[in-house]
């Protein structure tokens, strides 16, 4: 399947690891020629060995010795891809690592494209696709949370959770298509009613699942938080307190489609970015400097707002302009400055958090209060998978509608032949969901969205 996208049966090369200095970097060849193309330029007193890590010196043939290796192969099908595999350790300098790469190039291997090695496994079934996505949520994870929901998708629980609901789906369309057969026998097909009742069911899992998305969106992407209010009411003390009181990611990811995250921060094991964060500083002043167009603009990206209303002056039209802003959208009202001496009451039942910017008081109760609006998506107990990626949940919703639509015509009684196109798409939809039907398109952007190497 996947081998129109590449193809699979050459030997690939690539560095494995990030571009840059470092003790040690690593290049993995893939393929039939792995072993040949390497031991061709490796000298080692060290007989071959499958799995057995070998020091020597990597000497292309009529060139100089470039390095000193370790060299080890996995042999297929016990490796990553599923193919032979070997895996050269050398010193982590990027002239280095190129030189020996473009060795083995010239020794009839070809660059990996972005994701390959991990397409190579999917092709061997080493792994499902929902596997493969997971070890890029793995590597590019900034957050223990984010990093253990990708674990569990690694060892393959989203295949184990759908296994069910695929089996009863398959159980459904094997009696209809018996029905059919039966009606030209003239035996009574199965009862309209149950078959439509067990649809509904499997449509009712499948549609939870979906739902764990609004967690898992928050999860993959992080929650994007907007700060608005009129000037000086404490927007950039409120914003510079949240980034340097929380671990503050600010990890760049070069070589990936991923933006470049600096003011992020952890809270509630999700990653927390700020809207406008080119100059965040700069643009807070969103009413007076910007307009309200702006702040409308800010607050509409956003998962969730921030309005910073100051304790120590006369609440003002200004403050109103802002709060109506945010009517509609998720919200959460801080009233900065209750170090000094408030001037109003709070009074309109908001159910607003008092901070002090300034002294750093009430900000744990305002982080519980952000958490508890990321958890507010948390699902159920009995669900223990998150959908973490926009893929999976497009193909659920696929599914739920399609099965939503047959449960309909079954009772109506449609004809068996028309309900069963509509369970064909559901299965169909289930079954793009951990890749048994991957089309190109689908393989393409999600292996576009991989490190070379990986
Ligand atoms: P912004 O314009 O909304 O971004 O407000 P700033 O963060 O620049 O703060 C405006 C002024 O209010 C500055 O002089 C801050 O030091 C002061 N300020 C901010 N938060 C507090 C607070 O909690 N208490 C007191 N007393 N002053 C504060």
């Amino acid at each position: 399947m996947p081998d129109k996208v590449y193809p699979v049966d050459d030997t690939i090369v690539a560095v494995s690891t990030p571009h840059g200095r470092g003790g040690i970097g690593v290049i993995r060849l893939s393929g039939p020629d792995a072993q040949t193309l390497v031991e061709r330029s490796f000298r080692s007193s060290e007989p071959f060995e499958d799995r057995r890590a070998r020091y020597g010196v990597f000497h292309p043939a009529g060139d100089e010795a470039l390095d000193r290796v370790v060299v080890t192969f996995f042999k297929a099908p016990h490796s990553y891809t599923g193919e032979d595999v070997a895996e050269i350790s050398a010193h982590g300098n990027p002239l280095i690592l190129n030189m020996i790469t473009s060795a083995l190039v010239s020794g009839g291997a070809r660059r990996a494209g972005a994701g390959e090695f991990t397409l190579r496994a999917l092709a061997h079934g080493k792994m499902d696709l929902a596997q493969a996505e997971a070890i890029r949520d793995f590597i590019d994870a900034q957050t223990q949370t984010q990093a253990r929901a990708a674990m569990l998708q690694m060892d393959g629980a989203l295949s184990k959770r759908m296994h069910p609901e695929k089996e009863a789906l398959v159980g459904v369309i094997a009696e209809l298509e018996a029905g059919i057969d039966f009606a030209e026998d003239e035996i009574e097909p199965p009862e309209p009613k149950r078959g439509a009742d067990r649809i509904a069911t499997i449509g009712r899992n499948l549609a939870a699942l979906a739902n764990t998305f609004q967690y898992g969106r928050l999860l993959g992407k992080g929650l994007c938080l907007a700060i608005a209010g009129k000037p000086n009411v404490g927007k950039s003390s409120l914003f510079n307190r949240l980034v340097s009181n929380d671990r503050a990611i600010v990890t760049e990811f070069p070589g990936t489609t991923r933006d470049v995250l600096t003011e992020t921060v952890e809270i509630g094991g999700v990653p927390v970015r700020f809207a406008d964060t080119a100059g965040v500083r700069d643009v807070l002043d969103t009413v007076e400097a910007l307009g309200v167009s702006r702040t409308l603009a800010t607050v509409a990206e956003a998962d969730l707002t921030l309005v910073v209303l100051d304790s120590s002056r006369q609440l003002d039209d200004d403050d109103r302009a802002v709060l109506a802003t945010v009517e509609d959208r998720p919200h959460l009202v801080v009233i900065n400055k209750e170090d000094l001496p408030a001037q109003w009451e709070e009074s309109n039942g908001w159910n607003a958090v008092r901070v002090s910017a300034l002294a750093g008081t009430g900000l744990d109760q305002l982080e519980r209060e952000i958490t508890a609006y990321i958890n507010e998506g948390l699902p159920s107990d009995s669900e223990t998978f998150v959908i973490t990626n926009e893929r999976q949940q497009e193909a659920l919703k696929v599914a739920v509608d399609k099965l939503e639509c047959a449960a309909a015509a079954l009772t109506e009684r449609v004809p068996h032949e028309m309900v069963l196109l509509d369970l064909y798409a559901a299965l169909s939809a289930v079954g793009e969901l951990t890749g048994e039907v991957a089309t190109d398109d689908i393989l393409d952007r999600i292996f576009s969205t991989f490190c070379i190497g990986k």
